[in-house]
């Protein structure tokens, strides 16, 4: 379906001869660039200029008629419309047929027109509208015209085809594959099915800017190369043309608007086409990366002005995300004489809230004052119900993006198929099972399935306290690990103040930026470690003793720690020496996060007893596992099986695998590391500008920013948290807050964020804090 056709090489001298014998053509002679053909600009004697076309032997005849068809067509309906007129041979041939070396070959002669192409300038308003109205009077033009030709092939930059074009979502760099794969969804589901209701006819089919010349004086003086004519819906030049006039620095709202302006001056677009220029728009966009890469790949040439076109593309797609895709809508609609469009008014988060207290208790647990209310996601964007984007540089349980297509299909195919549990023989959840265990030392080689962290936590618990035959259990400092009865006493974070659990012991967090000793200080992770001893001694003096010490390698509740090296190594030594096991609590570092290793407690060096999988395992889908060796679980259904009727069910295996293949395909460990320092180091450059910062700390895409009245008392300035969040949401960026003074900015987003979220997400927080 690509185009390999190079234009031919044909001596100029023959084709002089051509052109004197058939056309009486004679005068100046000077090649001109062609993608298909061999061209020429001829000067002759009048000083009439002229455009001598040696067609490529492989286009097919019937095209080559019906570009020349068409442009006598148009003579005829639009005399003053800009485009080539055709000159007939002596004989009143439109087309001219000469044989070279045995091949029948086609010529044609066209005016030459005067002017520039476009190409990348920027557009002053009114020159935008004239490209809207010339596309307009061209398809008026073109109205009546007929041909069987177009229809009969099929032209790979055909709109159409772009779902023919999926294979090669493979070929791009990794952070291009989610929005692309999304985008192309999305045209399958929303737009094709629309597109075959409008209204069609025979088009230019490639109006982009090295197709449109500009005169002197700045209007647009003409409109080239018919050979790319396709029967198509009327709104695809409109969309393909405005999607090609978008470059960077480009004010987005007027191309679009002016564009559709112009056009509707002249022939007024339906409400059901403009609803879908904008998606159109988008495609087109994702065409040019596609058809580059596919071209890349099969080592043709990449056509000259699209090369950094495509580079562009992803940027300019991430711009239209960013305005938000309601507000462009709107605006195509508005500039197209239709009003905004009737959605669902946003309701009244008030009215929301009222509802929210009445029936799901009186003190719900909500970010941000007023909360948000969020009806959309995609990738590392939530959308609230009023369309506006924000940011996520929040949520870690869609860690591969909101939405990721290749799960939420794996979610639709296997929910269409069998949803059942473990009693049975089922292929997802053995794969499943397999597949993680292929990710964890040898020893860790028993997986069972759950429904959520706590469950897991629960669960790895009981398994302990089964195996050492022990009660006694040791935490961090404000830890949390779920909301079961018996996981709560691992908890302290979910009732400071009110915590109480006898037989847990907290072990003091090792925060080397507040805690009792600091960076720079010799032997942190000794000192943080031997904390331990006297609460392992306690246990075993209260009559408990060490049945596990559960740890979340992202000391997340703690702050995002960047915790010394070797101290989990030394606790876990510490709870084998006492007689405990090690619940690695992988709920938050897991799957990445930490960009160094799949799980944390690999980015730590050590290797647990247990390990408890939660949040990201679905990508939002509820699924928790529990891995330990088979001797753990073994003595743990001693006395009777266990099932959970959930856990383990084909659906969420199914999700399960199919974000283990995301993080493989998309790198997504490798950006953790790569985008999360970009962030890291981004935010801490902050500190520069703003004293409010304290510290920027954390490993992969868990990053701490702890904000302080003074630098040199610490003092946490936890009033500055809840006022900077806002701000920040009020830019269109979601943060969190964490810490047990309630004054670290929690950054933790889906590990797809991209090295531009991330600008994005260090700009917003630079204004949020000079606006605080
Ligand atoms: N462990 C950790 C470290 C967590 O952060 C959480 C949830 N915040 C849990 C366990 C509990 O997971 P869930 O809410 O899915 O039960």
């Amino acid at each position: 379906m690509l185009n390999t056709l190079a234009p031919p090489k044909h001596a100029m001298e023959i084709l002089q001869e051509i052109a004197a014998s058939q056309y009486r053509l004679q005068g100046k002679w000077k090649p001109l660039s062609g993608e298909r053909d061999q061209n020429f600009r001829v000067s002759d004697e009048t000083g009439s200029q002229w455009v001598f076309k040696f067609c490529h032997p492989n286009e097919p005849a019937e095209i080559i008629a019906c570009q020349a068809e068409a442009l006598e067509h148009i003579a005829r309906t639009d005399l003053t419309l800009p485009v080539p007129r055709l000159r007939r041979t002596l004989s009143g041939k439109a087309v001219g047929e000469v044989v070279l070396e045995g091949q029948t070959c086609l010529v044609m002669v066209l005016s030459y027109l005067p002017g520039e192409p476009v190409g990348k300038r920027q557009l002053a308003p009114q020159t935008l509208r004239s490209v809207g109205i010339h596309a307009a009077r061209l398809s008026k033009a073109l109205r009546g015209f007929v041909s069987p030709a177009p229809a009969s092939r099929t032209l790979v930059w055909d709109t159409r085809h772009v779902l023919g074009l999926r294979p090669y979502v493979k070929l791009l760099p990794v952070q291009m594959r989610q929005r692309t794969s999304a985008l192309l969804m999305r045209f399958e589901k929303e737009i094709q099915p629309g597109l075959e209701l409008l209204r069609c006819q025979i088009l230019h089919g490639d109006l982009q800017p090295y197709n449109m010349l500009i005169g002197k004086e700045g209007s647009i003086s003409g409109i080239i190369d018919f050979g790319d004519m396709v029967h198509a819906s009327l709104v695809q030049d409109v969309a393909n043309t405005i999607s090609d006039y978008l470059w960077p620095g480009t004010d987005f709202e007027q191309v679009f608007a002016e564009i559709v302006r112009g056009y509707c001056s002249t022939t007024a677009l339906e409400e059901a086409e403009l609803d879908l220029i904008l998606g159109m728009v988008e495609i087109r966009l994702v065409m040019n990366v596609l058809i580059n890469a596919a071209k890349s790949a099969a080592g043709l040439p990449v056509d000259g002005y699209h090369i950094d076109f495509a580079g562009r593309c992803q940027a300019m797609l991430k711009t239209i995300e960013a305005k938000g895709r309601n507000n462009l809508t709107d605006l195509i609609r508005r500039a197209g004489n239709f009003q905004a469009k009737a959605r669902p008014k946003p309701q009244s988060i008030k009215a929301l809230m009222k509802r929210r207290r009445a029936i799901m208790g009186s003190k719900p647990y909500m970010f941000y004052d007023p909360p948000l209310h969020i009806v959309r996601g995609e990738g590392v964007w939530l959308n609230d119900d009023a369309g506006r984007a924000f940011l996520d540089c929040y949520n870690n349980v869609p860690a591969v993006g909101h939405c990721h297509p290749y799960v939420t299909e794996a979610i639709v195919r296997q929910a269409r198929r069998l949803n059942t549990n473990t009693r049975y023989l089922t292929d997802e959840s053995l794969e499943y099972a397999e597949r993680l265990a292929e990710t964890l030392d040898p020893s860790l080689s028993s997986v069972i399935f759950v429904n959520s962290g706590s469950e897991a936590c629960d669960i790895a618990w009981r398994m302990a306290k089964a195996w050492t035959g022990r009660r006694g259990g040791l935490a961090m400092e404000f830890a949390y690990h779920g909301i079961t009865d018996a996981i709560d006493g691992f908890s302290p974070s979910a009732a400071p103040g009110a915590w109480s659990a006898p037989h847990i012991r907290l072990l003091p967090a090792p925060d080397a930026y507040r805690g009792q000793w600091q960076r720079g200080e010799r032997n942190l992770a000794g000192k943080y470690a031997d904390l331990a001893d006297p609460l392992i001694a306690e246990l075993e003096h209260a009559g408990f003793g060490l049945a596990a010490t559960m740890i979340d390698a992202a000391f997340m509740t703690n702050g995002m720690l960047e915790v010394p090296k070797n101290y989990v190594k030394s606790i876990l030594q510490k709870t084998h020496a006492a007689g405990g096991l090690y619940i690695a609590d992988e709920v938050q570092a897991g799957f990445g996060r930490m960009g160094t290793a799949m799980w944390g407690h690999q980015h730590h060096g050590i290797v647990p007893d247990l390990v408890a999988i939660g949040k990201p395992a679905g990508n939002g889908h509820p699924l928790g596992v529990v891995i330990t060796r088979p001797e753990i679980l073994d003595h743990f259904t001693r006395h009777g099986p266990f099932f959970s009727t959930f856990g383990g069910n084909n659906v969420s295996c199914a999700a399960g695998i199919a974000v283990l293949d995301v993080i493989r395909d998309e790198n997504l460990i490798a950006n953790a590391k790569l985008t999360g320092t970009y962030l890291r180091d981004g935010l801490r450059s902050l500190m520069r500008r703003h004293g409010l910062i304290g510290d920027v700390r954390g490993t992969g895409f868990a990053i701490g920013v702890e904000l302080v009245s003074d630098r040199v008392s610490k003092q946490s300035a936890s009033d500055k948290l809840k006022p900077l969040l806002n701000l920040l949401r009020d830019e269109g960026v979601l943060f969190g807050n964490e810490g047990k003074f309630g004054n670290i900015v929690k950054v933790r987003p889906p590990i797809s964020f991209d090295v531009s979220h991330a600008d994005i997400a260090i700009a917003a927080m630079d204004r949020a804090l000079a606006r605080l």
